[in-house]
């Protein structure tokens, strides 16, 4: 199947493989690609928020088919930029199409959360984030969810499955850290890598906390689930890395190493922080990122405390810091190494 020549709103990034970009509100983490594969099993990867069909259905103008002609939508996680238009895209098509992601993610993408408000609640309060912060970002996160349809998901997906995607033979490989279902599709025989949020050239991911409906705190290591994605990613040895946000990438090894020496100067600072004499997560969070502020400060303060609790995590499964709630408020301290 090949395209019209006046095609201007997608990019054939490899044969049969078009880079479909779909505008996203503010910079990081910019554009959100999703990916067309054409051919044998018309095939969506991500879809761009329900804000953004219009521009979806404006890029299909190109092709010799229609937007309610995809045959499959395949998530790479549960966040509402990769799932936001999959429901539309189902409805309008007559129920035909096949969405697939893996098990760990369907019950955010079909209901829009993984874990009920009162425990995300509960968790921020415990890491100390004042309240004024906790109500900005339940109006910030409201407006969030509201640019995405929840979606059923037909098909579960498991590390290890192969799946078909236009012309191509896709494999599953389960990359947990950014959420606990996230998958990146490897095309095994031509070397080529669609990364999701797992792997993006320009900005460090976020290993979220992953929190669990009967658990105060997190039981996953999402920062050290992430390392491990990222090592089993390397393994694969992709020439090509076609993330979800920003460009290709042609050197994997180069963001790595730009991943690790990011995240290891931050954990050190996390540890020069505690020495300090600082306790509090939502402190450590603010001396961390000093620059957050303005219109997204409750988004920021999300990310930020997630990623600061996230090294917590991992600073404790080796033994280097110790996690005490104390007035219901959680207090992080240092070991102390030289007894
Ligand atoms: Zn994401």
């Amino acid at each position: 199947m090949r395209r019209k020549d006046t095609l201007n709103y997608s990019e054939e990034v490899y044969p049969g493989i078009y880079r479909i970009t779909l505008p996203l509100p503010g910079d990081r983490p910019g554009p959100v690609n999703a990916y067309l594969f054409i051919g044998e099993n018309i095939t969506l990867l991500d879809t761009g928020t329900a804000r953004t069909v219009r521009n979806l259905k404006t890029a299909f103008n190109g092709f010799p088919f229609k937007f309610t002609d995809i045959d499959q939508i395949i998530i790479t996680h549960g966040h509402i930029d990769h799932y936001g238009a999959a429901d539309h895209i189902v409805k309008k098509s007559g129920n035909s199409v096949l969405v697939v992601a893996h098990r760990e993610d369907v019950q955010r993408i079909e209901t829009g959360m993984e874990v009920s408000r009162k425990v995300v609640l509960d968790f921020y309060r415990l890491i100390g984030i004042p309240d004024i912060h906790i109500r900005s970002w339940q109006l910030m996160n409201t407006a969030i969810n509201a640019m995405a349809d929840n979606c059923r998901v037909d098909t579960v997906l498991a590390d290890g499955d192969t799946i078909q995607m236009g012309d191509y033979m896709g494999k599953v490989i389960s990359t947990p850290g950014h959420s606990k279902g996230s998958i990146c599709i490897f095309i095994e025989n031509k070397g080529i890598l669609f990364s999701g949020d797992h792997i993006i050239g320009h900005i460090t991911p976020n290993a979220f906390v992953m929190l669990e409906e009967d658990e105060k705190l997190p039981v996953r290591l999402s920062q050290t689930e992430f390392y491990e994605s990222l090592s089993k990613i390397e393994a694969l040895k992709p020439t090509l890395v076609y993330p979800a946000h920003g460009k290709t990438i042609t050197d994997l090894d180069m963001v790595a190493r730009f991943y690790r020496s990011c995240f290891f100067e931050r954990r050190d600072k996390i540890l020069s922080i505690l020495d300090s004499g600082e306790k509090n997560v939502y402190k450590i969070a603010r001396k961390l990122f000093p620059e957050i502020s303005g219109p997204r400060l409750p988004l920021d303060i999300y990310l930020a405390v997630s990623e600061v609790y996230t090294h917590i995590q991992t600073l404790e499964s080796e033994n280097k810091v110790h996690l005490n709630i104390r007035n219901d408020t959680l207090e992080i301290t240092r070991v102390d190494t030289e007894n």
